[in-house]
């Protein structure tokens, strides 16, 4: 039986209504958008689909023929009009003329901006000529699970026969390019009456006269095969399941445990966000008899192989007498193996002109009975990752229940992988950010510093995780920062940091989220004021308990993880210039800052030899958007100085020797130097950001 996501057939949600009066390239954005909008029909990023448009040519002032097609890198689901391509047909058509044949194919690549129509800069993609030589007017290419679990079974040429008839046709794989599309257009030539072709390993192509019977014939024959198989895919998937699924809160506490250890292992050439998955689909495959075979077959259609590599690793684990000791014991080993069985295959397949091997780690990291972990250079990375590999635990749970499922050819998928247009992609892609791959942590993340220090870290590509005991604040705070960074970019965790279970916890969902710790900015903090003769202990206690005690568990939680990791790590403290300074009326919070400082040091003297470094930022009087200044604090502040509180900020301008006001992204631009390798040879160190303070000097 199909999952229940794949079993449930397609809506047609085409709405005349809606394209009522609009033009042939909004109907074809329209019904992009529609088939793009469910990953049963395309994978992210997977297939692209075209129109043949007649425009009027703008030097000549004549009707002309163009073609209309998903350009290069972008989603259907998500596309808008500048993101297709523009291409004169008559041009795309005398191609022809100068192809030189198949092992020159790669050549035509540089003549599609020659057909560019209307100078429009939307690069042409690599299936441009599948699009163009489809002699019909409304073309679609789709990766459907359904119909990839028929394209990558051994006998996919009947299995297409005996459920489409005539109507489908069926093509042999061949990577796609200039020649597919000759072998396209040679098929629909010969074959008038059909209404799309199953590419072996591939896809699928369909066509139609308007943009809503492209359409409907799509979701039609996706449909059918969803239906075909929900009728004959009747035996247990994968041979069944032989070993047990651990339960939710277990399954989280073995993923916790492992991708800090898996990213240390893998991340020494470039740092990698991990992504965890125990969705049903991954389950069922994970706790199956035929989970090791069919994983070591790969996968099948380009798109979900380009993602997720040549195969994944298994990792030695089993649920059925779990011992994580012995599993994170042999991590390193199993890893180790993989890398060499990469190299081996580089070596295998490598032709005289292929770039050099690239990142050997595997990207998907199944774990018997606990899910999926999956690591690439960013979040929105290894998410999609996972989401292809799912897409392909679909397809093998279609084929090899109604035949036998076939990865793509070693050398096809090299071929693939070390393709030298690929390779181009690759290079010109803008140089990473000085934190891409990085992992931060920031205490009290909803405030003024915190927020300010989160925006600066995921400006340079962190990811972030947000810990603050306000909810309120600490939502919006990750709803602003997903809107100017991305959904991937950013999580949050109510953390009280006084309490070691929260503290725990907090760090645990962290890693559940990106797979490590890079980074850990402890700055949650308040303050108070009172002369000592009117401190009263719970006064005491609880600038203790929050910025002595606070620090030391996020600190020591930090430790144990980056000790694990075994990639060094990063802390940086927001103390007050208030730690080196005395203050008068405020001696609970100056000590407990002074306590913080000094504690900084020690963790830097013992984080040194694991390439930890510990650094101190101390700020003064940063008013604006802060948490700890509003209410009593300033209050209190102006009463000892006997002034009016709007009057404190210019007050405490004036005191400073640069007469300067402090903010928030000041102390953010210092935590960023000391988080980021500007400072790779600094630790134990403190940076004053108080626009001038000569009782804060350091000496
Ligand atoms: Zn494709």
């Amino acid at each position: 039986m199909l999952d229940k996501q794949q079993g449930a057939r397609l809506a047609n949600l085409w709405d005349e209504a809606k394209v009522t009066g609009m033009s042939e390239p909004e109907k074809l954005l329209y019904r992009s958008n529609l088939l793009g909008s469910d990953k049963r029909i395309t994978n992210y990023g997977g297939g692209n689909t075209s129109a043949k448009v007649m425009e009027k040519d703008p030097l000549t002032g004549e009707m002309v023929e163009v073609l209309w097609v998903k350009g290069s890198g972008g989603d259907v689901g998500t596309i808008k009009l500048d993101g297709f391509a523009t291409l004169y047909m008559d041009k795309l058509r005398a191609l022809k003329g100068i192809y030189r044949g198949v092992e020159f194919e790669d050549e035509i690549v540089g003549y599609l901006p020659h057909c560019t129509f209307n100078l429009n800069p939307r690069a042409a993609s690599i299936d441009t000529p599948l699009h163009a030589y489809v002699p019909k007017t409304h073309v679609d290419h789709m990766h459907p699970d359904a119909i990839i679990a028929i394209a990558a079974s051994q006998n996919s040429k009947e299995l297409t026969q005996q459920i489409f008839g005539d109507e489908i046709g069926w093509l042999p794989w061949k990577r796609p390019g200039y020649e597919l599309g000759l072998w396209l257009e040679k098929f629909c030539l010969e074959n008038p009456k059909a209404r799309g072709v199953v590419l072996e390993s591939h896809g699928l192509f369909t066509w139609g006269d308007t943009a809503k019977e492209a359409y409907e014939t799509t979701i039609e024959i996706i449909n059918r095969a969803i239906a075909w198989f929900e009728a004959e895919n009747t035996a247990p998937a994968f041979g069944g399941a032989v070993k047990p699924a651990l339960d939710s809160a277990e399954r989280a506490a073995i993923a916790k445990r492992l991708m800090p250890i898996i990213r240390g292992l893998i991340s020494a050439a470039e740092k990698k966000v991990g992504h965890f998955d125990d969705s049903q689909a991954v389950l069922d495959f994970v706790t199956s008899k035929n989970l090791e075979p069919l994983a070591a077959l790969g996968t099948s259609c380009p798109d979900h192989f380009l993602r997720t590599k040549i195969r994944p690793l298994v990792v030695d684990f089993d649920p059925a007498n779990p011992d994580i000791e012995k599993t994170v014991a042999g991590l390193s080993e199993a890893i180790v193996a993989y890398r060499a069985d990469y190299a081996a295959y580089y070596e295998r397949c490598k032709r005289a002109d292929s770039p050099a091997m690239r990142d050997p780690n595997a990207v998907v990291y199944l774990v018997p009975g606990v899910g999926m972990i999956t690591f690439a250079k960013d979040k929105a990375t290894a998410r999609i990752s996972g989401e292809f590999y799912v897409n392909a635990i679909n397809v093998m749970r279609g084929a090899s229940g109604v035949s036998t499922y076939v990865g793509l050819p070693e050398q096809e998928a090299f071929d693939i992988e070390y393709w030298l247009l690929e390779e181009a992609k690759l290079q010109r892609m803008p140089k990473p950010k000085s934190l891409a791959g990085r992992i931060a942590l920031v205490t009290g993340g909803a405030g003024g510093i915190g927020k300010a220090t989160a925006n600066r870290l995921m400006q340079e590509g962190a990811c972030v995780v947000l810990a603050d005991i306000d909810e309120t604040a600490l939502e919006a705070a990750q709803t602003e920062l997903a809107g100017r960074y991305g959904k991937d970019f950013v999580r949050s965790v109510n953390m009280n940091v006084t309490s070691e279970a929260a503290v725990e916890a907090g760090f645990g969902d962290a890693l559940l989220a990106f797979g490590g710790l890079d980074i850990l900015v402890s700055n949650a903090g308040l303050a108070s004021s009172a002369a000592i003769e009117d401190t009263t202990l719970a006064l005491w206690s609880k600038n203790i308990d929050i910025l002595t005690t606070g620090y030391f568990l996020v600190s020591r939680e930090a430790f144990r993880i980056f000790r694990n990791q075994k990639a060094g790590g990063n802390v940086v403290f927001v103390a007050s210039k208030n730690g080196l300074a005395a203050s008068p009326g405020a001696s609970a919070y100056c000590t407990a800052k002074a306590a913080e400082i000094h504690l900084a040091r020690c963790l830097a003297l013992e984080g040194a030899s694991a390439q930890i470094r510990v650094n101190v930022v101390n700020p003064d009087a940063v008013l604006r958007g802060s948490k700890i200044w509003t209410g009593e604090w300033k209050e209190q502040r102006a009463a000892a100085y006997k002034m009016d509180v709007d009057d404190l900020e210019a007050h405490y301008r004036e005191r400073s020797m640069l007469k300067l006001s402090v903010f928030p992204e000041d102390i953010a631009e210092a935590i960023y130097f000391l988080a980021s390798d500007m400072s790779a040879k600094s630790t134990g160190n403190i940076v004053n950001v108080d626009a001038g303070n000569a009782q804060s000097f350091t000496r």
